[in-house]
């Protein structure tokens, strides 16, 4: 219902926009210089408004500054999560520069959990209010790190339940999957993921993770097949081609193609364009049935508050108001 409430005005596409606090540490903060740049946050008005030197505003479907905490921004997210469990795809990305609180977002810690586990652990407690003698759902994870390669992250997995293709085209990934029977398992799997991941993987590759939802009931003969992705992306921060080379200049080229492809779809659906180029990257096109279409999908972006962020800012700002 909240979804409707959130998706009945236009597409299925939102954008959502998250500023972090500033630490002690950090340097001017942004009252050191009130004329010059600040980021005010309006949610009266859901927009962001980049302070007085750069006379720029944006707005957004919702906008959180930095006291919101994860429990307060998940229940915007929720809509999205019980948009899989009625058997939409659903994808959440969260994107911005590094250090701006996309792991945070998405991972949070321990004693602060993010979006990954809020989400399965929503799906879990609605799928046992939804279960009836006949019918129930079944949940499998998959995780990758993804750039122009693919890494299976649970390839030595403990169950082995079998693999998952993802893509469209004829273009698949393989990914092992892994069944998942509660939050706990689900963190153990997520532990697992995270220590396979590649060294320096957060700057090389975008971490993917999907539950597949597989809902059946014996009575009515009914199933059902729908997934959410979640990906904490790498870095949008512009990269230096000018130091790279080799192989690290071959992988920068690959994520910025990655960006604007992402950026490319999302505009090209927001615009309502026939054409959907999602063969443009690896990331565009392993989540292809998960953006556009009758799919959701959540773009998040995060934000530094700190005055000496502003062309990173400026940057992520208008890379979201593509989407929307
Ligand atoms: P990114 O993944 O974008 O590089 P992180 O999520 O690692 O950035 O965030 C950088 C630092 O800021 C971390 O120490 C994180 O705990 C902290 N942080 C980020 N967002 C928030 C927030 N909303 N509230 C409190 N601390 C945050
Ligand atoms: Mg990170």
């Amino acid at each position: 219902k909240l979804f409707n409430d959130l998706l009945a005005v236009k597409g299925n596409i939102r954008v959502f926009c998250r500023v972090r606090p500033q630490f002690e540490h950090e340097g001017p903060t942004v009252t050191d210089f009130p004329d010059d740049f600040l980021i005010r946050v309006n949610t009266s008005s859901f927009g962001v408004d980049v302070g007085s030197i750069q006379k720029k505003e944006f707005e957004f479907d919702r906008v959180y500054g930095p006291h919101v905490g994860q429990g307060e921004f998940f229940q915007d997210v929720q809509p999205f999560v019980q948009s899989a469990l009625d058997g939409y795809n659903a994808c959440i990305f969260a994107y911005g520069q590094s250090g701006s609180g996309k792991t945070h977002t998405m991972e949070g810690s321990t004693s602060d959990r993010g979006v990954f586990f809020r989400a399965f652990e929503e799906l879990f407690d609605l799928s046992n209010s939804e279960m009836t003698p006949t019918s129930r759902f079944i949940f499998s994870v998959s995780m990758c790190e993804l750039n122009n390669e693919v890494r299976d992250l649970l390839h030595n997995s403990i169950r082995s339940s079998g693999s998952v293709q993802m893509g469209f085209n004829g273009k698949f990934v393989e990914l092992s999957l892994e069944r998942v029977e509660n939050p706990t398992d689900f963190s153990r799997i997520y532990k697992i993921g995270v220590q396979n991941r590649s060294k320096d993987g957060p700057n090389r590759a975008h971490l993917l993770i999907t539950i597949h939802i597989h809902y059946a009931n014996n009575f009515t003969g009914e199933e059902q097949y729908s997934k959410l992705s979640m990906v904490d992306m790498v870095a949008s921060d512009r990269l230096s081609k000018e130091e790279a080379t080799g192989d690290r200049l071959t992988e920068l080229l690959h994520i910025n193609k990655s960006f604007s492809a992402l950026g490319d779809v999302l505009s090209a659906l927001t615009a309502k364009k026939d054409y959907v180029p999602y063969a443009n990257s690896k990331l565009t096109q392993t989540l292809a049935d998960s953006i556009g279409g009758d799919a959701k999908t959540l773009l998040i972006v995060n934000l530094c508050p700190c005055h000496t962020d502003v062309q990173e800012t400026l940057a992520s700002l208008h890379f979201a108001a593509r989407a929307r």
